[in-house]
């Protein structure tokens, strides 16, 4: 049967640390790039006889979540014990969630409409921070020692598992992007992968279209690259076909992603759920989430960005929609940055709906749109809107006039760079159109740096085809 018969099967598992003041069962500080082992406490080194004591705002930002992910906000969570031995979690087990998660099942809506279910969300404790040092670099196999950071140990972490409904590894990276930014907009992480605030495990399938029930999955832990997850599910896809199609068997195992072989290498077998004895925490009462704290949070609820961008989108031309109305809403709404880069009409209704002031822009859009396309700097464009927020002048006549004046600016200085330059002008006539690039550096540098280079270049043109 050909290989385009294989369906991928994806589901993504991404850990948050939530951004409280304090640690989820002490009140040790939390606090980024802090000296090793400097906050800790009788509690989070599980000295004997020290009890913990729930995190109420992590409580709180986990509802948050669950309610911006359409789950179902648990009337009861319980915290269990996640049993295992390892020298970054010195109680020997995890205070976590099994059984009695606070979010049950929701969903999440990506811009294009297609839904990715979401399991469960649930509460939990970090582990301590291990590093690996000499010997093999980095890794624990090999290497000389081991030191331990106990800082991150206790940090809260909220824990998203989403159903495998990803079905190429483009619409996985998307939904974990859109995921985060729903994530950072809610105010409860900064969710930032290269400080390890974002981190994701990856579960990866294959079946054929129409099959029905599971084959075994790959885990891929502890990801924190968006390229790198997309190069690691496409890599796991392919790896699954071709054994499944040459009758190998696939082992359910836990695997590490190697981005410089672009291969997948065993990590360790799959431990099964019951190895980790889970039981209810018994230093714990469970939680039960009063109405009307669940009533407030709703009302706390940001709207969605996705529900922005899909706005955004339905006021643009269909073909470029969708991508333009996500571009603006995930670059932060910088609406000037995506008018200059593309240079297009179509783009400034998109632009006047980011920034709410569509009265104002989309009258002017067309007007304003051919200025920005013949030569125009980000701080012009800047000033012009900041003239017509504050009073009756319209953007489009501030940047023509302002246009105007840099040409009379320029061409002095234009001038006199021909006049100092008689060597390259003769070149340049002489047909070496390239020597051009010079002329337009010198008369750059002579202006400060702030002549728009695309103006310089035009006005150089013209007055060296003049003589
Ligand atoms: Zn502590």
């Amino acid at each position: 049967m050909a290989s385009s018969e294989w369906e991928l099967v994806c589901g993504l598992e991404v850990h948050v640390h939530l951004k409280t003041r304090t640690k989820m069962f002490c009140r040790c500080a939390l606090e980024y790039g802090a000296a090793e082992n400097t906050h800790t406490c009788p509690i989070c080194l599980a000295h004997p006889g020290a009890l913990p004591v729930p995190n109420g705002r992590a409580i709180e930002m986990t509802i948050l979540l669950g309610l911006a992910l359409d789950c179902e906000i648990a009337d009861r969570a319980v915290f269990a014990r996640k049993n295992y031995f390892y020298p970054d979690l010195p109680k020997g087990y995890q205070i976590s969630q099994y059984e009695a998660p606070l979010c049950g099942p929701g969903r999440f809506k990506l811009p294009d409409g297609y839904e990715v279910g979401i399991v469960r969300a649930h509460l939990e404790e970090d582990a301590a921070k291990t590093v690996h040092a000499g010997g093999a670099t980095g890794r624990s196999v090999g290497a000389d020692y081991s030191l331990v950071d106990f800082n991150r140990g206790g940090t809260p972490l909220l824990e998203i598992v989403g159903a495998p409904d990803l079905r190429t590894p483009e619409q996985a990276v998307w939904f974990l992007r859109h995921l985060r930014q729903r994530i950072v907009d809610l105010g409860i992480s900064d969710a930032e992968m290269e400080k390890g605030t974002l981190r994701a495990d990856v579960n990866v399938s294959v079946r054929r279209r129409g099959e029905e029930g599971f084959r075994p999955r790959w885990e891929i832990k502890n990801m924190n690259s968006f390229t790198f997850i997309g190069r690691a599910i496409a890599a796991a896809f392919e790896e699954q076909k071709k054994a499944h199609e040459a009758g190998e068997e696939v082992v359910q195992s836990t695997y590490d992603y190697e981005p410089d072989t672009d291969r997948l290498t065993v990590h360790r077998s799959k431990e099964e759920a019951d190895d980790y004895r889970y039981f209810p925490e018994p230093d714990l009462v469970p939680v039960e989430p009063p109405a009307e704290l669940v009533e407030r949070l709703k009302h706390e609820l940001p709207e969605s960005h996705v529900e922005r961008i899909v706005r955004i989108a339905g006021e643009l031309p269909p073909d470029t929609a969708l991508a333009l109305a996500e571009e603006l809403v995930m670059t932060g709404n910088d609406w000037k940055a995506v008018a200059l880069n593309k240079e297009g009409v179509e783009f400034m209704p998109a632009a006047a709906i980011a920034m709410n002031r569509g009265d104002f822009l989309l009258e002017n859009a067309p007007a304003l749109a051919k200025i920005v396309e013949a030569n125009v700097t980000r701080e012009a464009l800047d000033e012009a809107f900041a003239a017509a927020a504050s009073g009756p002048i319209d953007a489009a006549d501030y940047l023509a006039q302002a246009a105007v004046a840099d040409e009379s600016e320029l061409r002095p200085i234009i001038d006199a760079v021909i006049a100092a330059n008689p060597e390259q002008v003769e070149t340049y006539r002489g047909g070496k159109e390239g020597v051009l690039g010079f002329l337009v550096g010198q008369v750059m540098r002579e202006s400060g740096g702030k002549a728009d280079p695309r103006v310089v270049n035009r006005l150089l043109a013209e007055r060296l085809r003049q003589e």
